[in-house]
């Protein structure tokens, strides 16, 4: 069987760096008062639609969309915030406090071409802090991502941060560029041709050298936007700069997702070749409202961990685990009596390999030295006869007979030793 194409295995090697990520973003969250919160995978089709918009590339070409046996429109979710939002509706949040700061880790589902640092199945980190309309909030948010990046040894981020504005400003906006663009149709990349009538904004972050071309002499979306707008994002800025957080203006970051107003921010690295965006992340007022919920602003980005574990597994360094303890058993009562001693094992958390082999004693005592335990318990029939249990230190090769009843106060004695 073949594993499906854009997904990948996690295994046991690679499990440590993200129990890591997991208790570091944990860590890192509850010191600013960020709970954890866990929305299903699946959710309605329209959840999506409706919140990252009918013209984006992720609904438009992206989406895992299925109908389950009652014939009802289903979604592999493909990023957190529209089910954070719906989550935060549903379950009527905004009745216990104004703020509420969350963050999640999970697997999102994108249709997309897998390549290097792009996967159909991927998993992101990310935090909203919603109730706030301040630009504190979005330092707080913005500030946290780079805590992040930074507690994991990502030095080289450049931060690019813009205000598309509110939605009014942006629809003002979007007539005069699509007005100025109509003029050099031909001249666009087939993309942004197709963007013209659908998203024209999105025409700002195309990657062709023509249209950039074309763009340059465009009209500034920064130009269409007020006096609020702007002062929000001055605010922002200036903390930035306060915090020390490089960071870099750019007029033409729109972001993918319909919901944004105001502020958009992405953090690349050079690290990583085409896939260069690590986080992404944005304010969006009105999202809550649109789903149904009272009007709550809100703040957030996601992480993508596959993307940030490139760069971190060569950092991080995590203790593999070994067991200490090799067991051997032979014979049916050792078998029997075996669990006798696994429970005092686990009594006084030592970790331990049982041998299942049920091959001769020397091949188990092969397997023994191989395994980098410090000691092997070995429980035959001699012991069984005889109600002890050898123990033999690894290192050494010295061996001791061990009284079974005095083996609970033996394994306390030595338990030091052997677990450092
Ligand atoms: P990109 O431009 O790379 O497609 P995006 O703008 O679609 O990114 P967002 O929706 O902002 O991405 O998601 C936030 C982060 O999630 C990205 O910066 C990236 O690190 C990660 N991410 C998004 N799509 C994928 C994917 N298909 N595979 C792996 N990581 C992804
Ligand atoms: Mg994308």
């Amino acid at each position: 069987m073949q594993l499906l194409r854009g997904t990948k295995d996690i295994l046991p090697d690679e499990i440590q760096f993200w129990q890591h990520i997991y208790d570091l973003a944990n860590d890192t969250f509850l010191l600013s008062n960020y709970n954890e919160i866990r929305t299903p995978i699946l959710e309605q089709t329209n959840l999506f639609k409706r919140s990252i918009g009918n013209d984006t590339d992720i609904v438009n070409k992206e989406m895992y969309n299925f109908l389950d046996q009652s014939n009802r429109c289903i979604t592999l979710r493909p990023e957190g915030t529209a089910s954070i939002a719906r989550a935060f509706i549903s379950n009527k949040l905004y009745t216990t406090n104004n703020i509420h700061r969350l963050w999640y880790m999970g697997p999102m589902f994108r249709y997309e071409r897998p390549q290097k640092g792009r996967q159909r199945q991927f998993h992101q980190l990310g935090i909203e802090c919603i109730g706030s309309l301040s630009y504190i909030a979005d330092v707080e948010v913005i500030r946290l991502a780079i805590k992040i990046l930074e507690t994991c040894q990502l030095s080289r981020y450049k931060l690019e941060i813009n205000s598309i504005g509110s939605s009014e400003e942006r629809q003002i906006y979007k007539y005069e560029l699509i007005d100025y663009l109509i003029k050099y149709k031909k001249d666009l990349d087939e993309d942004s041709k197709k963007r013209l009538e659908i998203n024209p904004l999105r025409i700002l972050d195309s990657k062709n050298i023509k249209t950039q071309e074309i763009l340059d002499e465009a009209p500034k979306l920064i130009s269409y936007i007020q006096s609020e707008s702007l002062n929000h994002f001055n605010k922002i800025c200036e903390h930035l700069t306060y915090l020390s957080i490089p960071y870099k203006i750019n007029e033409k970051l729109v972001r993918g997702l319909d919901y944004y107003n105001y502020t958009a921010f992405e953090i690349k690295t050079d690290i990583l070749g085409n896939q260069d965006t690590i986080c992404g992340g944005g304010r969006y007022d009105t999202l809550i409202e649109y789903l149904g919920g009272p009007k709550t602003p809100a703040v957030g980005w996601a992480i993508g961990i596959e993307r940030l574990l490139m760069i971190t597994t060569k950092i991080i360094n995590i203790n593999k685990n070994i067991s200490k303890v090799y067991i051997i058993i032979q014979g049916l009562k050792a078998e029997q009596k075996v669990w006798d001693i696994i429970k005092i094992l686990e009594e006084y958390k030592i970790s331990f390999n049982l041998d299942l082999n049920q091959s001769n004693l020397k091949k188990q005592m092969r397997k023994a030295s191989q395994s980098s335990a410090k000691i092997c318990c070995i429980l035959g029939e001699n012991e069984i006869n005889y109600n002890y249990i050898t123990i033999k230190w690894l290192k050494t090769s010295k061996q001791q007979k061990i009284s079974l009843d005095t083996l609970k106060q033996y394994l306390y004695d030595i338990k030091n030793l052997i677990i450092t």
